[in-house]
C-alpha cells in the first residue's frame, strides 16, 4: 500500500479527506443550523463532495458567493419544475447502443468510464446518474465499448467523460487511452474533465508525460468562475498547456457568472491560462436545478455584450442541448439573414441592418 499522509498538494490525500456530510460542512463553513435536515435530503438525490482545497476558496467566498453556490447544497434542490427531468440531454435510450457509450453523432462518441467526479456540482446536468452505486465500469463494459469502437468504422472521436475520467488511476486511465489508440480508425482523443477545479494536484508531471505521448489528444477543462482559476491551478496546469491543447466548457449559472464582468474576466483569465473558451452551455433542465438557472433571453444578451469586447478566440459558442438528445443548439441571436438573393445583416452590438452581396 502506497501511504499517502497528510500531504496537500497529494490529490489522492484531497480526494480522501474531501468533505462529503453536512455536518461536516456545516462545521468549516459555519453553515446556519436550522436548514440542515433539507440539505441532508438534498445530498440524499445528489451527493456532496468538496475538497480541502476548494473549501479553501469557500471559505474566502460570501456566504452567498457564487463558488458556494456551485457546490454547497441547498434547500431549493428539493423542488422540481415541471419542466425538469433526469435525462435532459437524451444521453440514455436510442442513442446508447452499449453500457456506458453515447453515440448521437456519427463520427464522434461519448464514453463513461467512471461516474465519479473530483466534487459534485449542484448544477450537474447528470445528477440523477452521477456519484451513484456503481461508479466505475466492469470489465465487461469496458470489452464491449471497445468492441463497438472496433466495428464502427465511421467513429473519428473519442470522448471520455463521465463522471470525471480523471478520476481513475494513471494506469487504468493511460492503459483505456492506449487501447483507444490501438483502433485504427479513431484520430483524435479527447478527454472532458472538472478535476483541475476541485483537486488541481491531480495534474502531476507523470500524468502529463503519460498523457503527451497520446496525441492527437485535446483536454476539455470545466471553469466557470474566475475565482477558480488560482495561481495554485495556473502552476499545475501550465505544465500541461505547454503539451497538450486545452478548450474550457463553462456553464451559465444565475447569480454566479451570468454578469458581463464575470464572463469577461473569467474568458480573459482563460486566455492567460492558454486555454480557450470552447462552450457556454445554458443548463439543462435536470431535477431541482430551477434556482440556478438564467433565462435564455440573460444568456443571449450577455453573449451580445461581450462579442466584439473580447478578442474572438475567447468568445465561446452559447449552446443549448434539449430533451431527446438533438445535440447542441447555438443560441446566438442571428445577424445574417437571407433577403431575396443577398444577406440582411447586423453587428451585434448595432441596430442598423445592411444589405449584403454581390452585386
Ligand atoms: C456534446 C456532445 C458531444 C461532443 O460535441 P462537440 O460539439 O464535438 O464538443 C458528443 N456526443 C454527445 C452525445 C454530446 O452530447
Ligand atoms: S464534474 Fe460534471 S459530471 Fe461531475 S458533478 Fe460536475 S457537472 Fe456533473
Amino acid at each position: 500500500m502506497e501511504s499517502f499522509s497528510d500531504n496537500y498538494n497529494n490529490w489522492h490525500w484531497q480526494n480522501a479527506q474531501a468533505v462529503t456530510t453536512i455536518r461536516q460542512l456545516a462545521e468549516a463553513l459555519n453553515l446556519p443550523e436550522n436548514d440542515l435536515a433539507g440539505l441532508n435530503t438534498a445530498i440524499s438525490l445528489h451527493p456532496l463532495k468538496i475538497t480541502p482545497y476548494y473549501l479553501s476558496l469557500l471559505k474566502q467566498d460570501k456566504p452567498d458567493g457564487p463558488l458556494r453556490k456551485m457546490v454547497v447544497p441547498s434547500a431549493s434542490e428539493l423542488t422540481t419544475s415541471p419542466e425538469e427531468i433526469s435525462d435532459p440531454i437524451g444521453d440514455y435510450g436510442k442513442y446508447r447502443p452499449v453500457p456506458r457509450l453515447t453515440h448521437r453523432h456519427p463520427e464522434r462518441i461519448l464514453i463513461s468510464p467512471t461516474m465519479a467526479c473530483a466534487g459534485y456540482c449542484r448544477y450537474c446536468f447528470r445528477r440523477a446518474r452521477v456519484g451513484k452505486n456503481s461508479l466505475t465500469w466492469s470489465a465487461s463494459n469496458r470489452r464491449e465499448a471497445l468492441n463497438y469502437l472496433t466495428a464502427h468504422v465511421e467513429i473519428k472521436e473519442v470522448i471520455l467523460t463521465g463522471g470525471d475520467p480523471l478520476m481513475l488511476p494513471d494506469a487504468e486511465l493511460i492503459a483505456l487511452l492506449q487501447d483507444l489508440r490501438q483502433i485504427p480508425h479513431i484520430r483524435i482523443l479527447r478527454l472532458h474533465t472538472r478535476m483541475p477545479a476541485y483537486n488541481p494536484f491531480r495534474i502531476t508531471e507523470t500524468l502529463i508525460q503519460s498523457l503527451a505521448e497520446l496525441n492527437p489528444l485535446w483536454i476539455v477543462t470545466h471553469f466557470n468562475h474566475p475565482a477558480e482559476l488560482t495561481p495554485t491551478l495556473e502552476s499545475y496546469l501550465k505544465p500541461l498547456s505547454r503539451v497538450l491543447p486545452l478548450l474550457n466548457q463553462s456553464v451559465l449559472l444565475r447569480g454566479i457568472n451570468d454578469n458581463v464582468a464575470t464572463l469577461r474576466e473569467l474568458f480573459w483569465r482563460l486566455g492567460e491560462l492558454e486555454i480557450k473558451p470552447y462552450y457556454l452551455h445554458h443548463p439543462d433542465q435536470a431535477l431541482g436545478t430551477r434556482h440556478l438557472r438564467p433565462d435564455l433571453k440573460t444568456g443571449r444578451d450577455l453573449w451580445k455584450k461581450l462579442w466584439g469586447t473580447m478578442p474572438g478566440y475567447l468568445m465561446p459558442q452559447y449552446v443549448l442541448d434539449i430533451p431527446g438528445g438533438h445535440g447542441k443548439i447555438p443560441l446566438n441571436y442571428q445577424y445574417a439573414a437571407e433577403e431575396k438573393e443577398k444577406f440582411r445583416v447586423t453587428h451585434p452590438q448595432s441596430t442598423k441592418t445592411s444589405l449584403y452581396g454581390e452585386t
